[in-house]
């Protein structure tokens, strides 16, 4: 009752009652939960309900809700003043250490937000390549930049078409949407328009459809096709960086991208995002350079803190090990509630993301991710919500397990997921 009056209320000054679309909960229904703090793995509604939050801010929050280290870190930095617009010397050590995670990367830029990365380092792609096409895969999301939000074009291999009202056709068509692990797809593409494509990017391991795979030989065939066509692969880790391993997808499957995008974990919680390459290709960025991109607030004390403070931590407590095993544990007992509740669902996982997609298996792209039963997951959402258990409240989206969680929390998550699975 309370939280709908909120919502109501926040509807008539907010676009939507929120800040971002998905926290709306409009694929699943119901009124938003409002937080009012977090600890660990919970977090408190501002009605005064505890919920074991398994979205983590969408990837940031490896280490759980106000990390005592992180906390005190950012916090120092705020008392030592807030911005400068001016450099700092936290920002060269924050640079250091993602250097040292990626060692693909000679120089970076500090942005943000991921979406600002990834913009640029097309931007840097086009730049270098004197070319203005890119590919991207139906399904990965790499923030709302317009040439980003384009979805395949009608019939095989055409220039894309706006994925959102306001994105000019024009802007559309300089990207060619494909589908995730189809390595035929991308040659024909870059046969159809050779000498034109500037870059292939990709997630690595897809967080954004849910959780899906690249195939054996997937990744490692874009590498050979864009290095054969003179293209740069850019690997987008905003969520994968330090989410996989310290070093993200790129340090597991041993593939050198031209540039890297980074986002979320980097920035403990803080806007931040940042992108790098090989030294050649950054070189090309102002103030080196003619490609222009800035920030007032790039490369932020406080955001710079908290990144340090968690890479630092990750370093420290190598989290990795653990956060696959109370994973595992996890979905073997959430794989035991589906099979005795004959409920159909596929799980998808890798490392600490997961997604439960609401048909049978196996998902591999878009398409395949597209059938699954978004009304059966409302469902499933709304009866673990119900329970204190928070999930992504969308169908194709990943859940993350923080290195906070504990066995408690866990067996707390399988009983509910038991309950809710009944019927569906
Ligand atoms: C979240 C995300 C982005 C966008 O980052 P923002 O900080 O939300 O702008 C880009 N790419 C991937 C893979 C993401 O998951």
């Amino acid at each position: 009752m309370k939280s709908a009056a909120l919502f109501a209320r926040a509807s008539k000054s907010l676009v939507g009652g929120v800040n971002s679309p998905v926290r709306a909960f409009k694929s699943v229904g119901g009124t938003p939960v409002f937080v009012k703090s977090g600890a660990g793995p919970h977090f408190t509604s501002f009605e005064g309900k505890r919920y074991i939050d398994f979205v983590g801010s969408w990837g940031p929050l490896i280490f759980g809700h106000a990390r005592r280290e992180i906390v005190q870190a950012a916090s120092r930095a705020l008392d030592l003043g807030s911005t400068f617009g001016a450099a700092t010397v936290a920002e060269v050590e924050l640079a250091e250490e993602l250097k040292e995670a990626f060692p693909s990367m000679d120089l970076v830029r500090l942005t943000s937000s991921g979406t600002e990365a990834v913009m640029s380092a097309l931007r840097v792609a086009r730049a270098y390549t004197k070319r203005d096409l890119v590919i991207k895969f139906a399904g990965c999301y790499h923030g709302h930049a317009d040439s980003l939000l384009v979805a395949a074009g009608s019939g095989a291999l055409t220039l894309g078409a706006p994925d959102s009202a306001g994105v000019p056709a024009a802007w559309a068509k300089t990207t060619i949407t494909l589908p995730y692990n189809n390595l035929e797809a991308v040659a024909k593409a870059f046969k159809k328009f050779h000498g034109k494509i500037a870059a292939v990017i990709v997630e690595p391991f897809v967080g954004n459809m849910g959780v899906v795979l690249p195939h054996d030989g997937f990744l490692e065939g874009l590498r050979a096709l864009t290095k054969k066509n003179k293209s740069l692969l850019i690997f987008d880790e905003v969520i994968t960086g330090f989410r996989l391993c310290y070093g993200g997808a790129q340090t597991i499957t041993r593939i050198k991208p031209d540039l890297t995008t980074m986002g979320k974990i980097i920035g403990g919680g803080l806007p931040m995002g940042a992108y790098g390459g090989r030294k050649d290709i950054m070189s090309l960025v102002a103030p080196l350079g003619p490609v222009y991109q800035a920030g007032t607030l790039s490369g932020n004390p406080v955001a710079v803190a908290a990144g340090l403070a968690t890479l630092r931590l990750l370093r420290k407590e190598k989290p990795y090990a653990r956060l696959q095993q109370i994973t595992d544990y996890l979905l073997r007992g959430i794989g035991e509630a589906i099979e005795d509740t004959r409920a159909q669902v596929q799980i998808n996982s890798a490392g600490s993301m997961f997604t439960l997609f609401f048909c049978g298996g196996p998902i591999c792209d878009l398409t395949m991710a597209k059938r699954a039963d978004t009304k059966k997951y409302a469902k499933f959402f709304q009866r673990m919500l119900a329970q204190g258990i928070y999930f992504p409240p969308a169908q194709f989206e990943a859940a993350f397990v923080s290195y906070a969680h504990d066995k408690k929390d866990l067996d707390k998550t399988i009983k509910a997921a038991r309950v809710a699975l009944r019927g569906l």
